[in-house]
């Protein structure tokens, strides 16, 4: 059997929410699930966090999967807790079918704001609260500030109540101007729609890394994505300084080894040349189960006999099979290697491959075993 695998543990999944509680004690958490839940597994994520508030996704049909998994982990056809499309509609079809689901939505542009004034759901339910989105400077979503109010005084008239929202541009980067600046905008507007209808506005900026930085504008709701996962949130902070455990751990073993002469090269393009006699490793791993091709400089995670090592990886990532360089380490054929998770977080691996941790958890494809521990 190839042992390339995932290991996805539950006690992580719920600590880090827990620490996302303690860190925001008078918000409601709403779980960000969409991409399969950062590429964890929606169905198992969705187990995980059942004592979220509320469920963040990216569309439609993402919100569908997560309500008939939700509808039948509570055995009922509702769901007890908002699912809120945090991009909204893409079509008025969609929105009154959104409607039949008793989705959430957010609403940011005038499109979405005629279909939401043109078909306002008859009962009170999750769809009569609206997210209104606000640009406050990130420039990617939401109405601007005469917009955002004229809009939410149509759609209070029309019996919607409104959550404020907006998302942070440079939230991990603490002394970033920009954050003062959001922050000052957000104020604003939210004072002044609560000046109006303070029992129909509530707000919320934060994501995750808004969570840790910014403890004095988490309002009612804040947005949890990768500090649920034990992901990177801050610049200046490590996942486990802020309390947050790996929930995925990528490991293969090493299935190969070669001895090398000094002048022979490993790999596609022959990258990389022993200078010493050398002792090569291969793992059954590449970019067709998620690691990323473009590294520099990696390392892969070995614990053996109670040593620890970095091993480093060498020659190209092949779509199957990946190197490492075991020359002045004892280990050896059916020995486990952790690509990324507990031992090495995958924010390093990140760095040698010039993203963030994010990405690779969302790029880890369909083929790696997946394998749920407690
Ligand atoms: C994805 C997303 C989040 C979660 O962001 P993290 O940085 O993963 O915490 C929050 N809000 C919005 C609008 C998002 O799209």
């Amino acid at each position: 059997m190839r042992h390339t695998t995932i290991t996805l543990k539950a006690s992580a999944l719920q600590k880090n929410l827990n620490t996302i509680r303690q860190n925001a004690p008078t918000a409601k958490v709403m779980a960000m699930v969409k991409a399969n839940a950062y590429g964890h597994g929606i169905a198992w994520a969705l187990q995980g966090l059942l004592e979220a508030d509320a469920y963040g996704v990216a569309s439609f049909g993402e919100g569908v999967q997560v309500f008939d998994i939700l509808s039948k982990i509570n055995c009922q056809k509702l769901s007890v807790k908002p699912i809120v499309l945090i991009e909204g509609v893409f079509s008025q079809s969609e929105w009154l079918q959104a409607l039949d689901y008793n989705f959430s939505c957010v609403v940011h542009c005038q499109n979405q704001l005629d279909w939401a004034l043109a078909n306002v759901p008859k009962n009170v339910s999750f769809s009569r609260t609206i997210w209104l989105k606000y640009n406050t400077g990130m420039n990617r979503l939401g109405f601007g500030k005469n917009d955002v109010l004229a809009s939410a005084k149509l759609l209070m008239d029309k019996g919607y109540n409104i959550i404020l929202t907006s998302h942070f541009a440079c939230a991990d980067d603490r002394e970033n101007l920009a954050n003062g600046l959001q922050i000052e905008r957000f104020n604003e507007v939210l004072g002044a729609l609560k000046a109006m209808h303070a029992d129909k506005i509530q707000g919320s900026l934060c994501n995750s890394a808004g969570i840790f930085n910014f403890p004095s504008v988490h309002y009612d709701w804040v947005r949890a994505g990768i500090a649920l996962y034990g992901g990177m949130a801050v610049a200046d902070k490590t996942p486990n300084q802020l309390g947050l455990r790996p929930v995925m751990t990528f490991t293969t073993h090493i299935f190969a080894i070669h001895e090398l002469n000094v002048g022979e090269q490993v790999g596609y393009g022959g990258l990389w040349m022993a200078d010493k006699p050398s002792r090569i490793g291969v793992l059954s791993v590449g970019y067709g189960d998620g690691y990323p091709r473009v590294v520099q400089n990696a390392h892969v995670f070995i614990t053996k006999n109670s040593q620890q090592f970095l091993i480093p990886v060498v020659g190209r990532v092949a779509m199957d099979m990946m190197m490492i360089d075991i020359t002045d380490v004892p280990v050896g054929v059916g020995d486990e290697v952790v690509l990324w998770g507990e031992g090495l977080p995958a924010y390093q691996v990140a760095n040698w491959a010039n993203t963030i941790d994010y990405e690779l958890f969302c790029k880890t494809t369909a083929r790696p075993l997946r394998q749920l521990a407690m």
